[in-house]
Formats: structure tokens, C-alpha cells, sequence
């Protein structure tokens, strides 16, 4: 039997390249994706193939276009013979308040953080219906269930994600196939090191007294989640075990929703 194989997009940085190392540990062939230098992305692969054993390889579709994900669903499908997995993990971040909000960055956030789940899933359910099977992580966010100031179309987004993957379950209650959701608290990647150096220099502070306070605003167990950390927990979601969670969301969040 041929290895099954994973699409994880937002891959290239951060909680995706931890996702796809975590299923490529796993056996999984990993079809990666998202932006930066062309010479890293290929060491990406490479070290996922050297490291690991599975293939790997790149599409550089951007997520925010409807046509780019339907042919990186298609290639990752053709390339490999299967999609097993999907984790819809790209998104960016814009901070500002409602009324000076940028029109532009709210049709942006919308359209990589939410709208690219349902165009990836779209591409990716008739394959897994053929197929009899298939795990769908989406990965929202602590603020898929609460918001935030000055983060309108990152929450809003993120609530999207949760309701999608709901119905998405839902409607394949009946087979193999389940929808669910990871929601991180506090990650240390690049999206969240643009939040601390702007609350540093905004607030006058050290980056150590920056991290301090935003932990210590939202997350109760005042450390940060680590990446690997949420790609065990979509693992976990893509295992036999997990096979009646269905429209669930695990939350990987230092306490962050306990309060
Ligand atoms: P990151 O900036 O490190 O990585 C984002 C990834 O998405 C990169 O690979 C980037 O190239 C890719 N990407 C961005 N725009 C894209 C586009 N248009 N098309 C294709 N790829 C694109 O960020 P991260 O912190 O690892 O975030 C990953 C996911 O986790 C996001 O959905 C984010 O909202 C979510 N999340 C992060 C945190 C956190 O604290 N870091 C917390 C909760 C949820």
C-alpha cells in the first residue's frame, strides 16, 4: 500500500512547517505550501524527505485565490494518488481598530484565513468520498470562540472556521471522512514576533517585558504553546482514535479559554 499523504497549506513557516513534519514523522507524504525564498523551501522538502523518508514536494498556490487552491488540491492528488489529510493552517494577521480598519486587509484575512478552507475542501471531498476516507483539520485559533480588540477580521475569520468545519462534519457525518479544528492559544512564530515587536515599541518595553504582558494578559499558564505541540494535536485528529470527533475543536491554548 502506498503512503498516505497529507496537504497542509501555510507550510513554509511556523505552525504549518511543524504540522508537516509532525505528519511527515508520521509516514505521511507531505505536499507543502506557502511563501518565501525558493532556496529554503527546497531545503524544506528536502530535509522532510532526508529526515523522514516520505516524499515531499511545493505548490506555491496562493491562498487567497480560488483557482490556485483547486490546482494544488488537484497536484497534490495526481503527484501522490491520494489526499488523506488536509490541514487548512495559512492565515495572516492585521491589527487595527474597526473604524480605521483597512478595507483591503479585511477582504485579505477573509479571503486566506477563512474563505481558503472552503475552497480547499471543496477540491479535496469528492477525492476523499472516492477514496471512502479522509481527516480535515482546520486550524482556527483561541479566537475562533472569543475576540479580541483591534483584531475584527482575525476573529471574525476565525468564528468562520469553526461554523465551516461544523457543517463540513456534519454533512459527512455518514462516512470516514471528519471535519475538525485545532485552536492554538499564544504561538511564538513569525505572524505572533510582529505582535510582540509592536507592542514593544507601542508600549516603550523590552521584548522580554513585552512577551510577559501579552502572556500574561490572555494566557494563564504564561508560556507559549509550542508549534510541534499543536502538530501533535492535528495528529492526534488524524489517528484511528479520533475517528467519531467530528465538528470538535481541540484547544491548545495555555488556559487561554479556561477563564
Ligand atoms: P506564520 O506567519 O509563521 O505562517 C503562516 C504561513 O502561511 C506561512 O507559511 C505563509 O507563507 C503562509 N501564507 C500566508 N499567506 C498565504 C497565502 N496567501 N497563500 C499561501 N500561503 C500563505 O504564522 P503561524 O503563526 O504559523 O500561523 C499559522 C496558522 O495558525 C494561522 O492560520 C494562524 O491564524 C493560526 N494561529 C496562530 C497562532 C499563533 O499564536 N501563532 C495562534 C492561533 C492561531
Amino acid at each position: 500500500m502506498s503512503a498516505s499523504t497529507a496537504i497542509v497549506t501555510g507550510s513554509t513557516s511556523g505552525i504549518g512547517l511543524a504540522i508537516a513534519e509532525t505528519l511527515a514523522e508520521a509516514g505521511y507524504n507531505i505536499l507543502l505550501n506557502g511563501f518565501g525564498d525558493p532556496t529554503e523551501i527546497t531545503e524544506i522538502a528536502e530535509s522532510l524527505r532526508h529526515d523522514y523518508g516520505v516524499e515531499a514536494h511545493h505548490s506555491p498556490a496562493d491562498m487567497s485565490v480560488p483557482e490556485e487552491i483547486e490546482t494544488m488540491v488537484a497536484e497534490g492528488h495526481a503527484r501522490f494518488g491520494s489526499v488523506d489529510v488536509l490541514v487548512n493552517n495559512a492565515g495572516i494577521q492585521h491589527t487595527a481598530a474597526v473604524e480605521e480598519f483597512p478595507r483591503d486587509r479585511w477582504d485579505q484575512i477573509l479571503a486566506i484565513n477563512l474563505s481558503s478552507n472552503f475552497h480547499a475542501i471543496q477540491a479535496a471531498l469528492p477525492i476523499m468520498r472516492a477514496q471512502g476516507a479522509g481527516r480535515i483539520v482546520n486550524v482556527s485559533s483561541v479566537h475562533g470562540h472569543v475576540g479580541s480588540v483591534q483584531k475584527a477580521a482575525y476573529v471574525a475569520a476565525k468564528h468562520g472556521v469553526l461554523g465551516l468545519t461544523k457543517v463540513v462534519a456534519l454533512e459527512t457525518a455518514n462516512s470516514a471522512i471528519t471535519c475538525n479544528a485545532v485552536c492554538p492559544g499564544w504561538v511564538r512564530t513569525p505572524l505572533v514576533q510582529k505582535q510582540i515587536d509592536a507592542f514593544a515599541a507601542r508600549e516603550q518595553v523590552s521584548e522580554d517585558e513585552a512577551i510577559t504582558r501579552m502572556l500574561g494578559e490572555k494566557q494563564p499558564s504564561r508560556n507559549f504553546v509550542t508549534p510541534r505541540q499543536i502538530g501533535q494535536a492535528v495528529l492526534y485528529l488524524c489517528s484511528e482514535a479520533a475517528s467519531e470527533i467530528r465538528g470538535s475543536t481541540i484547544n491548545v491554548d495555555g488556559g487561554w479559554l479556561a477563564q
